[in-house]
């Protein structure tokens, strides 16, 4: 069996809240072979999002050990982290987080200039490209985020996130702001990326119904995993978006060239 890209063992994490201690995560152990689409769901405070702060090597647990692609990064300095997950970590969240004076094509190339490449900036913006072809938005690179709707400009942060050839794409609530015809899209490209390209991918959602376009769902509650299971019957937001009817303005099908 391939080794995991994600192996937890014992995670624990307390916040300190002036007096208080808020234990968010519990004891956490998971093991994310390559390759797998896994949703994590919970209730609202059961720690998924600081599991994922855990796992993106935003933050360290309070204890326990992680190792991201057979690398112990339990024990990194901030530095040593900032470079891992630069390397290793494609970033999606519910609000876009794009920046709003920039267009498309220069939201998408900043993680290369962050990871302090050392590619000339015609390789650089080919790269951009490439990763807005892939999402579907080879003609949209010039449109800042308030021409693009909301799934566009999610699309443009699945590929900032993607330009970085990561490991693992994180994803916490991705659909949280979009309407059900662009969540379903925003699935398909999920499962599309996942499938054809082999990109990890670890998902957070509290709907049961999005966490169904994933392989396996990890249900988090009072810090710790209630439940792990295979999705059988797991949806298909390709088929399901055939079977929709069309809509009048449509420009976000991937293009021809
Ligand atoms: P979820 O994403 O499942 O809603 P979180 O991981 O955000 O859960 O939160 C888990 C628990 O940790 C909650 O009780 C929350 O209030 C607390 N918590 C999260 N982040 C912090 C923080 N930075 N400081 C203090 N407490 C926090
Ligand atoms: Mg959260």
């Amino acid at each position: 069996m391939a080794p995991a890209v994600i192996a937890t063992k014992n995670l624990l994490k307390t916040y300190v809240v002036g007096e208080h201690q808020v234990k968010a995560l519990r004891g956490v152990t998971i093991d994310v072979p390559p390759g797998e689409f896994v949703a994590v769901t919970g209730p609202s405070g059961s720690g998924k999002s600081t599991f994922m702060h855990i796992v993106g090597c935003l933050d360290r647990p309070t204890s326990g050990r992680y190792w991201l692609d057979g690398q112990d990064v339990s024990q990194m300095s901030k530095n040593q982290l900032a470079e891992v997950r630069n390397r290793k970590i494609g970033f999606v969240f519910q609000g876009f987080n794009l920046l709003t004076r920039t267009s498309a094509i220069d939201n998408v190339e900043l993680p290369l200039l962050y990871a302090g490449s050392s590619q000339k900036t015609s390789v650089r913006r080919g790269r951009a490209k490439e990763m807005l072809g892939a999402v579907g938005l080879a003609e949209r690179l010039d449109h800042f985020p308030n021409q693009l709707s909301g799934g566009q400009q999610q699309r443009v942060a699945i590929a900032r996130a993607l330009v970085n050839t990561p490991s693992i794409l994180l994803a916490d609530e991705p659909t949280g702001n979009l309407d059900t015809k662009t969540s379903i899209e925003i699935m398909g490209l999920f499962q599309h990326l996942n499938i054809e390209r082999g990109i990890t991918v670890v998902l957070i959602t509290h709907e049961p119904d999005i966490a169904e376009y994933a392989s396996r769902v990890v249900s988090f509650r009072d810090g710790v995993i209630v439940s792990d299971r295979a999705v059988t019957g797991r949806r298909d937001a390709a088929e399901e978006l055939r079977k929709l009817p069309p809509d009048r303005e449509e420009a976000t099908e991937p293009c021809q060239s």
